[in-house]
This record gives structure tokens, C-alpha cells and sequence, in this order.
């Protein structure tokens, strides 16, 4: 029977655990779903809440029409994001294995940013600051997530452009960072440090941002 259960632990035919919070981390219901969410107690993965804005999602005009924002100048705001937040963790807590974006439309997931440390301590260290601090003038809402494998996150139809369910999907769609700085960010593992003239380049478009921006 023990084995029976561990077997089916966190999978659809569990009725005790919920099978959306084990893989993804949340779940429509929150709070009142009727299977129970476990909370990790240490993780190495943490959940940043709702903090990812995409300028399409939010640019109306007062008259209710879309600014066109085009794909270009979204994918640049989302790559300066995905850097800034992606270098302040491993400045201020530790070595980032993976960080993951998700651009689904459900209250539940909408902006979530996952970033998976090297390290237990680190993301202990981080939730317990983040949850201290502002982004966008908005508080920051940080928690250990229970996923480790983004592959069972995933939806495997949205990779395959076929997600039928869209933006209100219960499974992750993660946004796709450019292949230049998919390069710089995770390529360094090999290289450790960064060229010199890239990462003063760097500090001085951030130091601009931050001006006009005022993020974190
Ligand atoms: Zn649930
Ligand atoms: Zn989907």
C-alpha cells in the first residue's frame, strides 16, 4: 500500500496531493483547492509571484485599443528583465542553474519567474530577503517551489506551438529568452568570466534603466 501511494505521489490519481502544485508549483484553485499543496520546507528553486509584466498584455490606452507594442521591442523589455533579475540572484545569493519565465495569462501563473539555484542555502537566503523588497513599486512575493523538473512543468504543446488552450493553460509556457543572451548568461559556465567591455557595457545600460525605471 506504501508503495502503492508513493508511486502514485503528486500524479493525477493521487486524491490527497495535488498534482498541479507538485509539478508546477501552483494551481488555480490556491488556498481552497480541495487536494493539499506541500509546501517545501528547502528547495533550490524559488517562485517570484506575478512579477514579469509583458508590455502587450498591459498596454491599453485609455480608449481600450492596443499601443502597438511589436514582438522586437517585446522581446528586448523581456530580455533586460530576464538580465536584470537573472544577475542580481547570483550577485546578491548564489550560482543560478536555471531561470524560467512563464507567459501564461492565469491569475495563478501570469509573470511567475522561477529560478532554480546551485544551492538549498542560496534560495533559502533569497526568499527570505525578496520577500522584503520592491520591484515596479510593487512588493516583491517570493516562496520555495517544489519544482525541480521543468520538463514536467512544461506544456509540451505550447514548445510545439499547438497549445490549444492558450494563454489560460494549466501548465508552464515559458517565454523564450534571445539566443544572444541565452548565450552570455548560460554559456559563461564554461568561460566563468565574462569579457571586460561586455559587462561594463552592461552596468552602464543598467544603470540607465534603473534611472528611467526605478526597478528594484
Ligand atoms: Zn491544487
Ligand atoms: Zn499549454
Amino acid at each position: 500500500m506504501a508503495e502503492y501511494l508513493a508511486s502514485i505521489f503528486g500524479t493525477e490519481k493521487d486524491k490527497v496531493n495535488c498534482s498541479f502544485y507538485f509539478k508546477i508549483g501552483a494551481c488555480r484553485h490556491g488556498d481552497r483547492c480541495s487536494r493539499l499543496h506541500n509546501k517545501p520546507t528547502f528547495s533550490q528553486t524559488i517562485a517570484l509571484l506575478n512579477i514579469y509584466r509583458n508590455p502587450q498584455n498591459s498596454s491599453q490606452s485609455a480608449d481600450g485599443l492596443r499601443c502597438a507594442v511589436s514582438d522586437v521591442e517585446m522581446q528586448e523589455h523581456y530580455d533586460e528583465f530576464f538580465e536584470e533579475v537573472f544577475t542580481e540572484m547570483e550577485e546578491k545569493y548564489g550560482e543560478v542553474e536555471e531561470m524560467n519565465v512563464c507567459d501564461n495569462l492565469g491569475d495563478h501563473l501570469v509573470g511567475n519567474v522561477y529560478v532554480k539555484f546551485r544551492r538549498e542555502e542560496d534560495a533559502e537566503k533569497a526568499v527570505i530577503d525578496l520577500n522584503n523588497r520592491w520591484f515596479n513599486g510593487q512588493p516583491i512575493h517570493a516562496e520555495l517551489s517544489p519544482v525541480t523538473d521543468f520538463r514536467e512543468a512544461c506544456c509540451r504543446q505550447y514548445e510545439m506551438g499547438e497549445c490549444t488552450r492558450g494563454g489560460f493553460c494549466n501548465f508552464m509556457h515559458l517565454k523564450p529568452i534571445s539566443r544572444e543572451l541565452r548565450r552570455e548568461l548560460y554559456g559563461r559556465r564554461r568561460k566563468k568570466h565574462r569579457s571586460r567591455s561586455r559587462s561594463r557595457e552592461r552596468d552602464r545600460r543598467r544603470s540607465r534603466d534603473r534611472e528611467r525605471s526605478g526597478r528594484f
